[in-house]
């Protein structure tokens, strides 16, 4: 998959997608991350990228002149199905089914606002979807790029060893995981529970999913409405509920 980032401040994202799992999914070229810096493209000789709303208020507007050419040149030799996205405050709630959503297409091409916006017509010319990461305001869209590139890109085949590492995880399995412990098995007075450590692979299993039931009982109750859930989920949900 290919996704061409437009923004400002490429260096505000382009060291995290280069590392960890996302940076050697690039260096095995399973999917291709470009980056176009939008100031390149304005004509403005002193390069200026933003000026005063119409209108008036407060701060500046990102000008439609060096959006509409960048886009133009992202756009540029892109084969198959392409999405065009911006990242806002003002776009639907992204979650783990947008991510699955957007892994279909082969070009996702992301713009990150900065300053109060982007002038409308650039979204009206370009945009297909906006997308919020959170009902919150951040001073620019790099970090919502970084965070759609990276939550698409494990659910694309090659990028995590095994689907079954994405598929278990909180959220996209419908609840929140069960917690993780690694060795040692004591450290500092806390010990690792019993349970995990006795080899009785159905005593870890019903244990991980009490455990995955608890923790998305007290934190996130709204995903039990939709979870897939057994009898026995079910009976131990209630005994939880009344011994509150
Ligand atoms: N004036 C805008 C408004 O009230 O809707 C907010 C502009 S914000 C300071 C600057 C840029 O950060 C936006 O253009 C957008 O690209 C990005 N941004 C801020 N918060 C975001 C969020 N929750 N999700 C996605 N992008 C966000």
């Amino acid at each position: 998959m290919k996704f061409r980032i437009l923004t400002l401040f490429p260096e505000a994202i382009k060291p995290y997608l280069d590392s960890s799992i996302i940076g050697r999914a690039q260096t095995s070229g399973i999917i291709n991350i470009e980056y176009y810096n939008i100031r390149d493209y304005s004509a403005d000789k002193h390069k200026r990228v933003d000026d005063t709303p119409y209108g008036g208020g407060y701060g500046m507007v990102m000008t439609p002149q060096p959006l509409y050419d960048c886009f133009n040149a992202a756009k540029k030799d892109l084969f198959g199905k392409t999405l065009s996205i911006y990242m806002s405050p003002q776009g639907k709630l992204f979650n783990h089914e947008t991510a699955a959503k957007l892994k279909e297409y082969e070009n996702l091409i992301l713009l990150a606002g900065h300053y109060e916006g982007v002038d409308k017509r650039v979204l009206d010319e370009f945009i297909d979807e906006e997308i919020s990461v959170g009902d919150y305001v951040l001073s620019g869209g790099e970090l919502p790029c970084a965070i759609v590139v990276d939550a698409v890109s494990r659910l694309i085949d090659g990028v995590l060893p095994d689907s079954e590492c994405y598929e278990n995880e909180s959220i996209a399995s419908g609840l929140l995981e069960y917690p993780q412990y690694t060795k040692p098995a004591d450290y500092e007075g806390r010990s690792v529970p019993e349970v995990l450590r006795n080899g009785n692979h159905s005593q870890i299993k019903k244990w991980q999913r009490q455990t995955s039931l608890k923790t998305t009982l007290l934190n996130r109750p709204d995903l039990l409405k939709t979870a897939k859930l057994t009898r026995d989920d079910i009976l131990y949900l209630e005994y939880l509920k009344k011994s509150k």
